[in-house]
């Protein structure tokens, strides 16, 4: 089999992987930075079908393109095709916003949604020498990765999560032949989530007590859901606004996907759901706000950061802020962009590492556990710090555009 990156190799973001498997090509994934303005993985050549892994933007944004050039089936599980429109549809109404180009249009991303055919965890695809399955890496509610099996097993993961979390349980080993694995978090290592949620919630009450509010921009699928989990338990006045909301009440529809439901569903109902200004200014006098955008690119977020730019306030980073985004430059210097003007961020800005990527042990652990002869790195920018420490198969580090054989 031969496969190649069209982005997403040696770097975190835009993935899409072509895989050759003599009589039929696949894509797995097609992803966008939306940064600003956004960067686009190479176009695709081609394919018989496509697999997403989940709905993030880098590993789905770059699919209504295909709509133009390749139109065939775009499998993934009922929430990650459940979700995946409502990020499309969202990437298109910000670049006419900002008036950012853009590979595909409105009509393209209605025309992909006709494509989608959904496959539940340990479904089987057939085509004429592969079989395709798919299941749980922990990541997404709904994440899933692929093993592609014909004389040869190849398991393609998206994006992984070793440990359970409270929406989720832990990716879990496959025995395979290839393995091609994400490696995000390649020498590097996550606190125990234990201390990290303590923290999370002592701050909240910190800021509470001298009057404040929490302001926590989080990414609308997966990151906001487990956030409202972390704080069950609290008696918190708990606002959610923007992209989390929709998400999460999307979410409701797939049960099967969610650890704790009943919980989750319960959890839904208690919090407080702004639906227009008038919430808005409600929620400002609560005690913790769960917004998008995650990484403070649009969003309710920056009205907030706007209108509670005072140091009795809270902004709580909860996600990786990827180069060239607004909250990586608030954690290098302080300042963001608020619509074209560079403005100090007064606010208690404080991190929290709530990653939902295993970290360095784990995916060796991960990795172990399939018992692969070959192990090829992808997505990441550190990967051969991982590489050094893989023993007993054969590792490659391919770059993007590169052709590879294994
Ligand atoms: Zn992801």
């Amino acid at each position: 089999m031969k496969g190649q990156f069209l982005g997403g190799g040696n770097e975190v973001g835009r993935l899409g992987f072509v895989l050759d498997a003599s009589i039929h090509k696949f894509l797995f994934d097609y992803g966008i930075n939306p940064t600003k303005p956004p960067q686009f993985p190479a176009f695709a050549p081609k394919v018989d079908a496509v697999f997403l892994t989940h709905s993030h933007l880098d590993h789905v944004g770059m699919v209504p393109w295909l709509a133009k050039s390749s139109p065939t089936n775009v499998y993934g599980t009922p929430p990650t095709l459940a979700v995946t429109p409502i990020l499309l549809y969202d990437t298109v109404k910000i670049s006419t916003i900002e008036s950012t180009s853009l590979p595909y249009e409105r009509i393209d991303v209605d025309n992909i949604i006709e494509a989608f055919t959904p496959i539940e965890y340990g479904d089987v695809v057939e085509f004429k020498d592969v079989t395709i399955s798919v299941h749980n890496t922990g990541h997404l509610p709904g994440s899933g990765m692929y093993l592609i099996q014909n004389d040869k097993k190849v398991l393609f993961t998206g994006d992984i999560q070793s440990i359970d979390t409270h929406l989720l349980t832990g990716i879990k080993s496959i025995d395979t032949d290839v393995l091609i694995v994400e490696s995000t978090y390649a020498g590097k290592e996550h606190p125990p989530r234990k201390d990290v949620e303590e923290n999370f919630i002592n701050s909240i009450k910190e800021v509470n007590e001298r009057g404040g509010v929490a302001v926590v921009p989080a990414f609308a699928t997966g990151r906001a859901q487990e956030l409202l989990m972390v704080l069950e338990n609290t008696d918190f006045e708990i606002w959610m606004d923007g992209m989390s909301r929709s998400v999460s009440n999307v979410l409701l529809n797939h049960p099967k996907y969610i650890k704790n439901f009943p919980r989750y569903k319960k959890m839904l109902k208690r919090i407080r759901q702004i639906r227009n200004n008038y919430d808005r200014e409600k929620a400002m006098e609560g005690n913790v706000i769960i917004t998008t955008s995650g990484m403070l690119d649009g969003g309710p977020v920056l009205n907030y950061i706007s209108q509670l730019n005072d140091p009795k306030h809270g902004l709580f980073l909860t996600g990786y802020q990827v180069e060239d985004t607004n909250g990586r430059m608030l954690l290098e210097t302080g300042n963001i962009d608020l619509a074209g003007v560079i403005t100090k961020v007064k606010m208690d800005v404080r991190f929290f590492d709530f990653s939902a990527h295993s970290g360095h042990r784990e995916l060796l652990n991960f990795i172990e556990g399939c018992r692969p002869s070959t192990v090829i790195l992808m997505h990441g920018e550190k990967r051969e710090e991982l590489a050094k420490e893989i023993t007993g198969a054969k590792v490659l580090l391919p770059k993007n555009g590169e052709i590879f054989e294994f």
